[in-house]
């Protein structure tokens, strides 16, 4: 088909850069057993390498962005299972992203919201006035059946009460470190930033948190829309820098990567995965945490293997806690559908992914479901509930928290 080639107006470096970025990959296949997508339909349009060679046509004009042809991308979790085994280091996330933002159209109605951290902190808190377990059920009646609407008021749970904590902390003040609120995870998972601050500061960090929501910029940078994501992280960057410290702690995966990548490139400001670093950490050496005899399934999210890289300092962590017994999901990474907002905006494909997962953890029969990202635990939590499984889903920090002896002030 004789066409103009689209503008790639999001694009750094043209029709070309994408070209040769999708040019990378040699069709060898390797990467489809691990795609999750393509797990599910076995079409090559699903997959990782189908994904890539419609890229390319895009970018050279020889495929019109159809709805048909897009519906393939925006199947895309954005997992990067695939990435993570190519043995030709094909840059698959930035394939994903520069082709959504050359060619999907920005996002209009419900969707602007989904991918606006802002917007959608507004609806975290909207839901956190109406105490309800989900955030608004008796709005969700009023909507359309099957509407995305719809989905979003009867998925998106309320917040979660913050325990006390249960004696006094321990504060050095020597030691100061930034700990990531992110925009979503600042309300929903805000037991977890609670139980973060406490094994912080019982460990002799002073923490510092930024006021306000604060974004990493992953969400709109995934849907492909770089300025609000290059806006999100600049503003970031600049409350970061403002605050002195030097170590910035992300606690959920899913913010890692844009926080170091995106806005701590070129600050000096060193990102790390709050596990890593208390499991280096010679104050959590030594604390001390009550025993707890129970069976804990550990989902590691796409993110926390594929992203931080980092999965034995969560497991060092939890070892501290006598009696715990940790049960790892098999066959992990293995995405479960949550994936930022794909849980809301592709409800089929996440509730198909997530039935396999909810499978593999009633094999398990844990008492505690234990993930460290946010996303991960909302879409998990609501499965377990529509399953009248009361199974709790938490962040390992808030087990750790909770089991915490109270140090000596
Ligand atoms: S992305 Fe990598 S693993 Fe997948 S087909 Fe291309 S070269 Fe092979
Ligand atoms: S990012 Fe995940 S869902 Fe997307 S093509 Fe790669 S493996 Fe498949």
């Amino acid at each position: 088909m004789n066409r103009m080639p689209v503008p790639l107006s999001g694009l750094t470096g043209g029709t070309d850069r994408l070209a040769a970025l999708a040019d990378q990959c040699v069709m060898c296949g390797l990467c489809l057993p691990h795609c999750p997508t393509y797990r599910l339909e076995r079409v090559e349009a699903e997959s990782p390498r189908g994904r890539i060679a419609l890229a390319r046509a895009l970018a050279d004009g020889r495929l019109d962005p159809t709805p048909a042809a897009l519906a393939h991308l925006d199947h895309c979790l954005g997992c990067l299972s695939c990435q993570k085994v190519c043995p030709s280091d094909v840059q698959y996330e930035e394939i994903l992203v520069q082709t959504r933002a050359a060619f999907v159209p920005r996002a209009t109605g419900l969707a602007t919201w989904l991918h606006d951290p802002q917007r959608l902190t507004i609806l975290a808190r909207l839901g956190a006035a109406t105490g309800a377990a989900h955030w608004a059920p008796w709005i969700a009646r009023l909507l359309p059946r099957g509407s995305r609407w719809r989905r979003l008021a009867t998925t998106v749970p309320g917040v979660p009460p913050i325990p006390r904590a249960a004696g006094p902390t321990r504060v050095a003040k020597a030691s100061r470190v930034a700990l990531f609120r992110g925009c979503v995870a600042s309300v929903y998972d805000r037991d977890t930033l609670a139980a973060a601050r406490r094994l912080l500061e019982a460990s002799g960090h002073a923490v510092v948190e930024l006021a306000g929501t604060r974004c990493c910029g992953a969400l709109p940078r995934h849907a492909g829309d770089l300025a609000r994501a290059s806006a999100e992280s600049a503003t970031t960057r600049e409350a970061l820098c403002e605050t002195g410290v030097q170590v910035v702690l992300s606690c959920a995966s899913g913010c890692h990567g844009d926080l170091r990548d995106q806005v701590a490139a070129g600050t000096g400001l060193r990102v790390l995965d709050v596990h890593a670093f208390l499991a280096d950490d010679p104050g959590f050496a030594a604390l001390r945490f009550r025993p707890r005899a129970a069976r804990a399934a550990l989902h590691l999210p796409c993110t926390q293997v594929n992203v931080v890289g980092a999965t034995a300092p969560i497991r060092d962590l939890l070892a501290r806690v006598p009696q715990l017994e940790v049960l790892a999901l098999p066959e992990q990474p293995r995405c479960c559908g949550a994936a930022g907002s794909y849980f809301i905006e592709h409800p089929v494909f996440a509730d198909r992914l997530r039935k396999e997962k909810l499978e593999q953890v009633a094999l398990l029969a844990p008492e505690l479901l234990l993930t460290t990202n946010i996303g991960c635990r909302i879409h998990l939590g609501n499965g377990l509930q529509s399953r009248a499984d009361s199974v709790p889903v938490l962040h390992p920090l808030a087990l750790l928290a909770q089991q915490l002896e109270n140090p000596s002030p």
